[in-house]
């Protein structure tokens, strides 16, 4: 047997960092910006401490296309490092110098918002530079240094005439990247990465209109000013109480520039005790068929943009909201999978989700009105949140409506105390009515509202898991539809209405019925109500309507998709004419189809006469009225 051990040299690390250590080689730009921010942010704290004896000034950083010498510069004018420290920071791979600089610095400089800590972002410039020079000059009283390498394991490290203090990093862009010596492409990616950046970049210039003079004297004259590509303090930085309700518009807008709806409102986080999280989140019109989303929310880093992906970060219901979330605290270097499991990262999306709520809490106590008239637009994010988030759900009950179909808004507890006189079955159990469609259930709404009930409107795509789940949790509760079967057994009747017909009769009646409707569709029903009312009206079990529906949103496919039988109750008015007619015919053929045409009638109501039969059913009506 032999052992040892293997050799990794570092001639076999640089290849594998070029090609494999980012995914995305476009990142190379954020992390030396990143590390422009950090050197302007060191010097910026050495200053505040009294450890640098400099003038901090205005510092920037500059970033500039050499298109002829191929050749792209990131400069700024922070801390910049000496011989010896491009030796340690530099030639050292994978120690980071941020990292360093926290630790030594721990108590003063943990909010001094230092991005770096892998120690690996100046290699990422290997990914589209074949050489790299480092021209730096450091605030200390040493001579600048001029570092170079071209990508081998090699480098030469000389004295420089550098005299301001700073760093600039050249990269000679290699030929497969040209495409990062176009100004459009550095741009985008600034605008992409950096664009909340603490430290103005600077990225060519634009021209301003400026007046010189006075008086007739004034002058308009256009002057090159530097383009600054960033905003360095965006509104998530600030405290709430330094914004008002136009600043957050503003930042919507600037966060999103292609997007020209207005929020509904929005929830400013911040917190720094147990985890550090700041951001603003945003409720934006959500359109009814949920289009996929392009402006996501996105996730940054001390002020640097990492992902649009937040994904097991922000809790699912959530993801359909916009805005920013900025915490050094996540994890970003791990799998997804892990990330879930991650106790820190639980923690900052179960914070999220109380904020969210407690915002919606006091949205709806400080103006209702407001809260109702947005309601139809927040719905579905805060009924999917009521299903897939327990936390939410407890704190849901006091904000959630429930509107009627003319327009009223109740919660839950106002809508119980509303109708417990009125809807009530024999067992005692609250039945709370409600329509999926208003125009489809029309007749049936307008039966009910003349019977002195409440009506909801309950339309969203995934509101029958929400019933199904209320019900669960209430066991005092019902919700039936206008047009099931369960809305004349279920509730009281306060009007006896007596039947016309005896008892032989009826049973005359029911065994024509089930002679001519087809009985393994249509159960056949006899009620005596008022004569007024609809002679034929046919009914869904409730039970089976909802288990078709949930089938469709996804309810866990029990039965295998699309294998429920069609079942209906045919509700019969024993008081209507068209019984009696029907009762009275003595012509077979024509007492068929009277029962037919006014079956085909009372499917017409409830949509469900289709195709070959409905072509059927016009034919035979224009015989009939010709
Ligand atoms: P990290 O940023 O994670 O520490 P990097 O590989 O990005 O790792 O950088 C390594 C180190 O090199 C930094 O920590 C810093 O000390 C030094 N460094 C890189 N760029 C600059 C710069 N523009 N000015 C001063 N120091 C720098
Ligand atoms: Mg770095």
């Amino acid at each position: 047997m032999t052992t040892g051990k293997i050799n990794v040299s570092v001639e076999n690390i640089f290849p594998l960092i070029k090609k494999f250590l980012y995914s995305d080689h476009e990142i190379f730009l954020r992390e030396l910006v990143s590390n422009a921010t950090d050197a302007t942010l060191k010097l910026k704290h050495l200053t505040s401490i009294g450890e640098a004896k400099v003038e901090y000034g205005n510092p920037i950083i500059e970033v500039k296309i050499d298109k002829e010498g191929k050749k792209l510069h990131i400069i700024d004018q922070g801390l910049g490092m000496t011989a010896d420290e491009v030796e340690k920071y530099i030639n050292q791979v994978a120690f980071s110098g941020a990292e360093e600089f926290l630790e030594k610095y721990k108590d003063s400089a943990k909010d001094s918002g230092i991005i770096g800590h892998f120690g690996l972002g100046f290699y990422s410039a290997f990914m589209v530079a074949e050489k790299v020079e480092i021209i730096t000059k450091s605030y200390k009283d040493e001579p600048a240094a001029h570092w170079t390498c071209d990508g081998s394991p090699e480098f030469t490290l000389v004295p420089s005439d550098k005299t301001e203090r700073g760093t600039e990093i050249i990269l000679h862009i290699a030929e497969d990247s040209l495409e990062f010596l176009e100004d459009f492409k550095i741009r985008e990616l600034l605008t992409k990465y950096n664009k909340f950046m603490p430290v103005p970049i600077k990225f060519g210039t634009r021209k301003e209109k400026k007046a010189f003079g006075v008086g007739e004297d004034e002058k308009m004259e256009e002057i090159e000013v530097d383009n600054i590509i960033n905003n360095p303090t965006p509104a998530w930085t600030k405290q709430p109480s330094e914004l008002n309700d136009d600043d957050y518009k503003n930042f919507y807008r600037e966060l999103y520039p292609m997007q020209f709806e207005e929020p509904l409102f929005n929830i400013h986080l911040n917190v720094d005790y147990p985890f550090n999280l700041t951001g603003i989140l945003y409720f934006p019109k959500m359109s009814a068929d949920l289009q996929i989303q392009k402006d996501k929310i996105q996730l940054y880093q001390n002020q640097v943009f990492v992902t649009d992906n937040v994904e097991g970060i922000v809790p699912e219901f959530l993801t359909m909201l916009k805005g920013v979330i900025d915490s050094p605290d996540i994890p970003l270097n791990v799998s997804r999978s892990y990330l879930q499991a991650d106790g820190a990262v639980k923690k900052i999306s179960n914070y999220i989700t109380r904020k969210v709520a407690d915002k919606l809490k006091s949205l709806f106590t400080e103006n209702r009105e407001d809260f109702e008239q947005k309601w139809n637009d927040i719905k579905i994010v805060l009924e999917y949140g009521m299903l897939s988030e327990p936390k939410f759900y407890e704190k849901a009950g006091a904000f959630t409506l429930y509107p009627t179909v003319n327009k009223k808004y109740f919660t839950l507890d106002e809508l119980t105390e509303t109708i417990k006189d009125q809807q009530t079955d024999k067992d005692g159990k609250l039945v709370i009515l409600y329509a999926s469609d208003n125009d489809a259930q029309h007749s049936y709404v307008e039966a009910a509202e003349a019977k002195g009930y409440e009506v909801l409107l309950l339309d969203s795509p995934i509101v029958s898991h929400l019933i199904q789940k209320l019900e669960a949790d209430n066991e005092n509760l019902m919700f039936v539809r206008v047009d099931s079967d369960h809305i004349d057994n279920l509730i009281k009747k306060e009007d006896n209405q007596i039947s016309k017909l005896s008892d032989d009769e009826k049973e005359t009646l029911k065994t024509t019925l089930e002679g001519i409707v087809p009985t393994t569709t249509y159960t056949v029903q006899l009620e005596a109500m008022d004569s007024k009312a609809a002679p034929f009206l046919i009914t869904q079990p409730e039970f089976m309507r909802r288990m078709k529906e949930m089938s469709k949103t996804g309810g866990g496919g029990m039965f295998g998709m699309g294998n429920f039988p069609e079942m209906y109750n045919l509700v019969v008015n024993t008081n209507s004419d068209l019984a009696t007619s029907i009762l009275n015919e003595k012509d077979k053929n024509a007492q068929e189809s009277l029962v037919k045409q006014a079956l085909d009638l009372a499917k017409l109501s409830q949509g469900l006469l289709k195709g070959e039969d409905l072509t059927a059913f016009v034919k035979r009506s224009f015989e009939l009225i010709k």
